[in-house]
Formats: structure tokens, C-alpha cells, sequence
């Protein structure tokens, strides 16, 4: 048994979970934080060198204040750290009007303070050359758009973390935990350290770990490297046409002067025990087919692959919240393919779970809208 008695032990310390002990830790908790791996790494959903950070969002308008107040949080992180987090890319969205996606993308931006311009075809093309924009498609441009540096980024949260007094453990795998009169025993491969109270931050894994069965799947998720000669480019977007629900293929430049593209599909649900950085038949040439399409300067011929997972919940919000059958976890996963430039306001949010505080543009997120434990 570990001599200390913590106020929060934080399980899992991908973006979520570091962010989590970053907040929990500037409150003046006590905070261990365990990981599996050594985040950043390969075998969750942080992988990978970036992630599009816009400030549009095709989930709705009731995001905009957690888009703004987590890009406030990541200029916060940045300026204590001195570490650069985010590039300003720039952001296009190319869509056909009646495209799912495209038209939420526009609704956010429509009722937000946000800047943006909405192109017609024509002067898309003029205005992006490298890209091929049909005459019946329009482009958004988000000139505040910016790309997330996935490993400065989790670095950041977790020394400021660090610095605030919380003490980070990788390499030492969660098996379960225990619920006494005064707290939680935490089980691990290597002991046990007890909490007031817990924040389970596994990502995909979720319901693995938890006994439970939040009604998300397990998307695997190819991304692929390609070079790329000139300069950087916006991010960009191109849409699914209309009466489609798969996401839209996207790309961006890399800090190591790639070019990083995928075309998500819908349906490749894996086991997240079986996520491996193998491809599979076909992986690449789907998105070899969309860049050659979309993007016909940039070499088809692919640098490097990264393979991870989302999850996908059933009404398409995160879980985040209290466990609905102990007030000692607090839950946060689901994060529907687009909850890396949202870190930093999950983990706040989380923290105002542990803290007892509600906040009702929050409650849309709560596991207790569906959860259903095993038996
Ligand atoms: C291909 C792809 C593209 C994406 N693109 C974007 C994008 O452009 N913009 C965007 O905002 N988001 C994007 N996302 C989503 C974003 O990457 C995720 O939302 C984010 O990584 C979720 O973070 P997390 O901390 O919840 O999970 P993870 O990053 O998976 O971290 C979970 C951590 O828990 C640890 N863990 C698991 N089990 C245990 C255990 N038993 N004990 C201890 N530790 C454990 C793992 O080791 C891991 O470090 C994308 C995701 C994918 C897969």
C-alpha cells in the first residue's frame, strides 16, 4: 500500500487525462496520474505528430463556448510553458451546400463571433490553387484555423502538471479499483495507491475498464504521410457529398514538412485490445483515391502511417461526468474523433466534476443519460 493518500488519482494521461491532472493540480489537489504507455504514443487516439484544431464545428453551435475557452486555455499553457502548441494554418472547408458536415460547419460559424468567409467555387479555386474545388462546391476559410502539436502539447500539460506538484507514472497499467467507506483503492500491475476520489481518462478503453457498457464503438483510423514540396498549407476539409454521414477527408502540413492526410470511413469497429500499426487491404489506396482527387501536386507515394481509434458515441456527445452509480469516478470518453483541441477544457471540466461544481452547458456530456452497468 502507497504511504500517500491522494485527493485524485487520474487513470489514463493522453490529452484528456494529462489536462485533467493540469487542472486538478493548479486547484492545489494532490494528484497522482497513471498511464498504461508513455503519452504520447501509438496505442490510443492521440496518435500521430498533429491534430486540426478550427474553431467552426460540425457537432453544433452549442460547442462554441468550450471552442473558445479551450484555445484560451491552450494561449494559457502556451505562455506558462514558453512552448509553441498550436500553428495558425488556416483553416478550408470544401462542401457541397446540403452536405451534412459542410452545413453544421457554416450554422457554428453563422452564430459565432468567429471570423470566416464563405467562397464560392471559382474563387476557392483561385485562392487554392493545389487544391481541386468543384464549381458546385463552396469553401469556407477560417483564417484563426490552427493545427494542435500533439506531443508539445501533452508535454506541456503534463510538466505544468508536474510543476504544480502532481506526480505522473507511466508504464503502469489500471487493472480496477476498489470503493471503500473513505475513498478508492486503485489497483495497479505494480500496487495500489488510494484517493478520495478518481478521474478515468482511458479513452477507448473505457468501458473495458470500467465494467460498463456507455453505448460508444471503436472506430480504427488510418493516417498517412506523404511529401510535400513548397510551403505549408492551410488545413483542409473536403467534405462527403450530401446524404452521406462519414466524416470529412482532411489533411494539414506537418512541422516536419509532411503532408498528413486521411479519408475517415464508417464502421471499422475494432477492439481496442487489438489496435495495431499494421494496414490492412485497402487502407492506403482509399486515401491514395482522395488525395490524387483532391490534392494532385502532392506525391500519392506515402511517407509513413499512423493507425489509431476514435470512439463514436450513440448521440454523438462526449461522456463526461460523474459514474451514475459512485460520486468517487468521474468518467471522460467518447470523444468523437475531434476531442484533441478540446483537452483542454475537457480536463477543466472534468476537474469541476471532482470539485462537485455542475454547469448546466455541460450536462448534454453526462454518462447518466444512458449508462447501464453489467450485471
Ligand atoms: C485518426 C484520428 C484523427 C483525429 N483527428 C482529430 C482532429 O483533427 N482534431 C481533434 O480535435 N481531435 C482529433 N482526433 C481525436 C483526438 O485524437 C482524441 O479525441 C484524443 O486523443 C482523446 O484523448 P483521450 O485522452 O481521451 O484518449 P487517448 O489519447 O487514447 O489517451 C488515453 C490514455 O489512457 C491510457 N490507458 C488506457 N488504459 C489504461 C489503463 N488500464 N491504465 C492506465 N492507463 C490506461 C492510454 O495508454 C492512453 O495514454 C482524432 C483521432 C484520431 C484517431
Amino acid at each position: 500500500m502507497s504511504e500517500q493518500h491522494y485527493d485524485v488519482i487520474v487513470i489514463g494521461l493522453g490529452p484528456w487525462g494529462s489536462s485533467t491532472a493540469w487542472h486538478l493540480a493548479a486547484r492545489g489537489k494532490t494528484v497522482l496520474g497513471l498511464d498504461r504507455f508513455a503519452p504520447p504514443h501509438m496505442h490510443g487516439s492521440h496518435g500521430g505528430a498533429t491534430r486540426l484544431a478550427r474553431q467552426s464545428s460540425s457537432a453544433g453551435a452549442q460547442y462554441t463556448p468550450f471552442t473558445k475557452r479551450t484555445f484560451e486555455l491552450w494561449d494559457e499553457l502556451a505562455a506558462k510553458t514558453g512552448t509553441r502548441l498550436l500553428e495558425r494554418s488556416g483553416t478550408v472547408f470544401v462542401g457541397e451546400p446540403g452536405s451534412m458536415w459542410f452545413d453544421k460547419t457554416v450554422a457554428s460559424l453563422g452564430s459565432s463571433d468567429f471570423e470566416y468567409d464563405v467562397l464560392d467555387g471559382k474563387t476557392a479555386r483561385e485562392r487554392f490553387p493545389w487544391a481541386r474545388i468543384a464549381d458546385e462546391e463552396v469553401a469556407v476559410w477560417e483564417p484563426n484555423g490552427t493545427v494542435a502539436l500533439v506531443h508539445a502539447a501533452i508535454e506541456a500539460l503534463q510538466s505544468e502538471a508536474r510543476r504544480l506538484g502532481a506526480t505522473l507514472r507511466t508504464g503502469e497499467s489500471v487493472l480496477g479499483w476498489d470503493e471503500t467507506a473513505s475513498g478508492i483503492v486503485v489497483n495497479t500491475e505494480r500496487g495500489k495507491y488510494t484517493a478520495d476520489k478518481i478521474v478515468v481518462t482511458v479513452g477507448a478503453r473505457a468501458n473495458h475498464l470500467m465494467q460498463l457498457e456507455l453505448p460508444y464503438k471503436v472506430d480504427r483510423q488510418v493516417l498517412a504521410n506523404f511529401r510535400q514540396v513548397g510551403p505549408p498549407k492551410p488545413a483542409i476539409y473536403f467534405a462527403k457529398p450530401p446524404g452521406s454521414d462519414e466524416a470529412p477527408s482532411y489533411g494539414c502540413s506537418e512541422p516536419s514538412g509532411e503532408w498528413k492526410f486521411s479519408v475517415p470511413g464508417k464502421g471499422n469497429w475494432i477492439d481496442p485490445e487489438d489496435l495495431s500499426q499494421d494496414l490492412r487491404p485497402g487502407d492506403l489506396e482509399r486515401i491514395q483515391d482522395v488525395l490524387r482527387d483532391r490534392l494532385p501536386e502532392i506525391d500519392p507515394n506515402p511517407v509513413s502511417t499512423t493507425v489509431c481509434m476514435w470512439s463514436e458515441v450513440e448521440d454523438g456527445h462526449w461522456v463526461i461526468g460523474e459514474h451514475p452509480e459512485s460520486s468517487k469516478v468521474v468518467i471522460g470518453t467518447g470523444d468523437m474523433g475531434r476531442g484533441f483541441r478540446y483537452a483542454a477544457a475537457v480536463g477543466e471540466m472534468l476537474a469541476d466534476h471532482v470539485d462537485g461544481v455542475s454547469r448546466p452547458e455541460t450536462s448534454l456530456f453526462l454518462p447518466s443519460r444512458f449508462v447501464t452497468a453489467k450485471a
